[in-house]
């Protein structure tokens, strides 16, 4: 097994750590729906890009239903 020659740091540590905190994500409001969504992507709610449908969203799925 590998063993570390020598201790790490509390500042060492910090410094490496100093790059691992996550970005905040940064939601535009859709233009067709409002609803907030992902910069750069189709809706999820709507599926609308740039003021065109892309994805078509199934109204509602009945999935109690016993169709076989
Ligand atoms: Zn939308």
């Amino acid at each position: 097994m590998a063993v570390p020659k020598s201790k790490i740091t509390k500042s060492r540590r910090g410094m490496r750590q100093s790059h691992d905190s996550l970005t905040a994500e940064n939601p535009n409001e859709c233009n067709n729906c409002g609803e907030l969504k992902r910069p750069h992507h189709v809706c999820g709610a709507c599926g609308h890009y740039a003021d065109r449908e892309i994805i078509a969203v199934a109204a509602d799925v009945d999935f109690d239903e016993d169709a076989a």
